[in-house]
C-alpha cells in the first residue's frame, strides 16, 4: 500500500506547518482535509446554502469544484474553488467556524471520505486533520497527535492574522480556538482524539524545527 503519516489535532497547534514541511521534505502528497470543510462552508455560503441544511450541504460536499495546486517556492498550496483562488478567503475564523459546523454532519463527512482516499497516491502521503489517523486513513504507517496549550494556540494565530496584515485580537482567538475544540471534541461523529496507535506530542515549548525533527525520528523507524 502507499504509505500515509497522519498528523492530526486541535486547530493551532502547528500541525499544517509540519504536515506541509514534511511533505515537502519526504517528496509525498498533502492532504490538508480541513481545507475541505473550509471550502464547503465557503461554497455555502457562496450559494445561499443555510450551515444547518444537511441535504444541499452533502450535495454540495459531493460536488464541489475544487483544485489543490503545489505552489514551489511556496510551502502554502494553491486552492481554487469553482475556478476562484480562494487560498486566503477559507482560513478567516468565521470559516473555520463555518467548517466546524459542517464538520459536525455525518453526512457530510461521508460524502467527503472518497475524496480524501483519491489523495493516496505514490510516493506517499501526509495528511493532516482531526480524524485521519481514526477514520480516514485507519491503516497509516505513522501517526501523530499535534497538541499545544489554548493559550499558544491563540497566539500563534495572532501572530500568523498580523503577519498577514489581517485584525486579530487575542483574546477572542482564544475563545474561538476553545469554542471550536469544543466543539470538535464532543461531537457524535469522529469527535477529536488520538488514535490508540498514534504518537502524541505536545509542541507548547517546541520549535517548528524541534517538532518536525522529531517526527522525522518517529518516520524513519
Ligand atoms: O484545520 P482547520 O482549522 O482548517 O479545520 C477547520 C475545521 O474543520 C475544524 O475545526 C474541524 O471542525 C473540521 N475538520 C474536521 N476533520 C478534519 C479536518 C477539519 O472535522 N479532518
Amino acid at each position: 500500500a502507499i504509505p500515509v503519516i497522519t498528523i492530526d489535532g486541535p486547530g493551532g497547534s502547528g500541525k499544517g506547518t509540519i504536515a506541509g514541511l514534511l511533505a515537502a521534505k519526504l517528496g509525498w502528497n498533502l492532504l490538508d482535509s480541513g481545507a475541505l470543510y473550509r471550502l464547503l462552508a465557503f461554497a455555502a455560503q457562496n450559494h445561499g446554502v443555510d450551515l444547518t441544511n444537511e441535504e444541499s450541504l452533502k450535495t454540495l460536499a459531493a460536488h464541489l469544484d475544487v483544485q489543490f495546486l503545489a505552489d514551489s517556492g511556496n510551502r502554502e498550496q494553491r486552492i481554487i474553488l469553482e475556478g476562484e483562488e480562494v487560498t486566503r478567503a477559507i482560513r478567516t475564523e468565521s470559516m473555520g467556524t463555518g467548517a466546524s459546523q459542517v464538520a459536525s454532519i455525518p453526512v457530510v463527512r461521508e460524502a467527503l471520505l472518497q475524496r480524501q482516499h483519491a489523495f493516496r497516491e505514490a510516493p506517499g502521503l501526509v495528511a493532516d486533520g482531526r480524524d485521519m489517523g481514526t477514520v480516514v486513513f485507519t491503516d497509516a504507517d505513522l501517526k501523530i497527535f499535534l497538541t499545544a496549550s489554548p493559550h499558544i494556540r491563540a497566539e500563534r494565530r495572532h501572530k500568523q492574522l498580523l503577519e498577514k496584515g489581517e485584525a486579530a485580537n487575542l483574546a477572542s482567538l482564544l475563545d474561538e480556538i476553545l469554542a471550536r475544540d469544543e466543539r470538535d471534541m464532543s461531537r457524535s461523529v469522529a469527535p477529536l482524539r488520538p488514535a490508540d496507535d498514534a504518537i502524541v506530542l505536545d509542541s507548547t515549548s517546541l520549535s517548528i524545527e524541534e517538532v518536525l525533527e522529531k517526527v522525522l525520528t518517529e518516520a524513519r523507524k
